[in-house]
């Protein structure tokens, strides 16, 4: 409940979700899946809506479409048929598009998700797979042009019941289900290519002499990014107890609108009055036959589904220590989650694997516009270096120089190609395996393995206080000086060893030399 110019008003929300499926071709026809191409040279007769053209449905599409309903605790149709819903527009030849309406593929789930001290439950009504429209291009002074490249792209159409209450819950549950798909493998979402699109209907209950009022529901269309969600939802809370205020309007029949949502001004605007689903003519598509899952097959879904996004960061946090705030950066893309487990499985100190992973790991992966698993490290070396470290064979800095060691030879054996882009978070590189490039062998060959030889120590101790006379005038001299003194000593060290001295014990050895001559 929100407190609005005196006003108690309740939002209720609803979140209809458009997702491009990560297929290989259209739902319809062979055609193949190409953002930024050309215009209209990825069309056939089946996706330019030709007479005659037979459309057949992409297997694939519907196999993604079942494995997110079951990720969304779905009921899969037995049996389930395509529709036509008619309608009129130019990004649009065959002035239909092929839906589900009465039965779809994926009914009555729901989605869980932490939200502030809770879990919110969010209802999912139903999946339904359909097809994408073209594209209306209005770049071109005083002519509309249509590219029909993105026709007969599959899409899945998720639709939740009206359980989100507000703004900002609204764009968690979002960012959840983008996670979701991401790591599934369902689609690629990104965002900027149109490849997941929000639209919520909202409207809010107001609470004013012992009474309730609710607004007209208002449908936001076609939104692309978090912040617009957000956007979107807040100023029509805003807006529409504003309206009720001026008009008394409230929600009947017949008088939900829709509207668009101005970026730059960030207000949304009227546009057409929704059409009445039966204006869309629904009906059985006859060129198409109706779709019944098999149920073994279902069930061997059902049993792959593998750990989710949000349990899986619960557990990464307790057993890698992460910090919750930096878990999903481990967890989001799944072909390197899958690999930090696979590193995991080696007895070793996951706390300090989880912090290289976060830490030099994700930053050499950066740099080659990859992800950790696109690196092409085989498992055992991330806990092998991360054992090196723990032993205190090695100190921090020299396990970074390591790995930086590893991905080089390994970028000389890819000679630059072969790694997965940074936004596929579903493939892993075979990893190359060489014994003389283990760390622990790296890191005699480099000459890195830390001096716990209290002699050689002694003698940088010795040469790094004689070098730098004045820290030790400061640190003997003020103890509020002690401490920087002393890093800067503790520095000097490990810059004489090549950062082979065991800083640890390089500290020990300072903090004596200290008293020692205080006294
Ligand atoms: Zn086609
Ligand atoms: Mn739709």
């Amino acid at each position: 409940m929100l407190e609005i110019d005196g006003l108690q008003v309740e939002p209720v929300i609803g979140l209809e979700i458009h997702v491009h499926l990560r297929t290989r071709t259209k739902m319809w026809c062979g055609c193949l899946l190409a953002y930024g191409a050309e215009p209209n040279t990825h069309v056939c007769p089946v996706c330019l809506g030709l007479p005659g053209a037979l459309p057949v449905a992409n297997a694939e599409a519907v196999a993604l479409a079942i494995r997110m309903g079951i990720a969304l605790n779905c009921r899969i149709a037995e049996f389930s048929k395509w529709d036509r819903k008619s309608y009129y527009y130019p990004d649009l030849p065959k002035n239909y598009q092929i839906s589900q309406y009465d039965l779809p593929l994926c009914a009555d789930g729901y989605l869980e998700f932490p939200f502030g001290d809770a879990i919110r439950k969010i209802r999912i009504t139903r999946a339904h797979l359909e097809e994408d429209a073209g594209k209306n291009i209005h770049d071109i002074p005083g002519l509309t042009a249509v590219d029909l490249n993105r026709a007969g792209t599959p899409l899945l159409e998720i639709v939740t019941e009206p359980d989100l209450a507000g703004a900002e819950e609204t764009r968690e549950f979002a960012l959840q289900l983008h996670r979701l798909v991401r790591y599934l493998g369902v689609s690629d979402a990104n965002m900027q290519l149109g490849q997941m699109r929000f639209e919520p209907n909202i409207n809010v209950r107001i609470h004013a002499d012992g009474r309730v009022h609710a607004t007209p529901i208002v449908e936001v269309k076609n939104l692309n990014s978090f912040r617009s969600v957000h956007g979107a939802i807040d100023y029509e809370i805003r807006r529409q107890v504003a309206a009720w205020r001026e008009d008394g309007q409230v929600a009947r029949p017949g008088n939900k609108a829709n509207r668009g949502w101005d970026d730059n001004r960030e207000v949304t605007v009227p546009q057409r009055e929704k059409e009445e689903a039966n204006d869309y003519r629904y009906f059985p598509d006859p060129d198409l036959v109706p779709v019944c899952p098999d149920a073994a097959q279902v069930a061997a879904w059902r049993l792959a589904t593998p750990e989710l996004p949000i349990p899986r960061t619960d557990r990464f946090i307790s057993e890698y220590k992460l910090a919750p705030r930096e878990a999903p950066a481990l967890v989001d893309c799944k072909a390197t989650a899958d690999l930090l487990d696979a590193a995991g499985e080696f007895p070793c100190d996951k706390a300090l694997l989880g912090k290289h992973f976060l830490s030099f790991w994700s930053r050499l992966a950066n740099e080659r516009e990859t992800t950790i698993a696109g690196l092409g490290v085989p498992p055992r070396s991330f806990s092998e270096l991360a054992d090196l470290v723990r032993d205190k064979v090695i100190n921090a800095t020299a396990a970074a120089q390591i790995a930086e060691e590893i991905v080089a030879r390994i970028d000389g054996q890819l000679g630059g190609t072969g790694r997965p882009g940074d936004s596929d978070c579903q493939r892993a590189i075979p990893p190359i395996d060489r014994p003389e490039w283990a760390p622990r062998e790296l890191a005699d060959q480099l000459g890195l393995v830390q001096s716990q030889d209290a002699d050689e120590i002694a003698a940088w101790v010795a040469a790094a206080f004689e070098a730098n006379q004045k820290a030790v005038g400061d640190a003997l001299a003020n103890p509020r000086k002690r401490k920087a003194a002393r890093g800067f000593l503790l520095g000097a060290v490990m810059k004489l060893s090549g950062g082979k001295a065991d800083p640890r014990l390089v500290g020990e050895q300072i903090d004596a030399e200290l008293s020692r001559r205080a006294d």
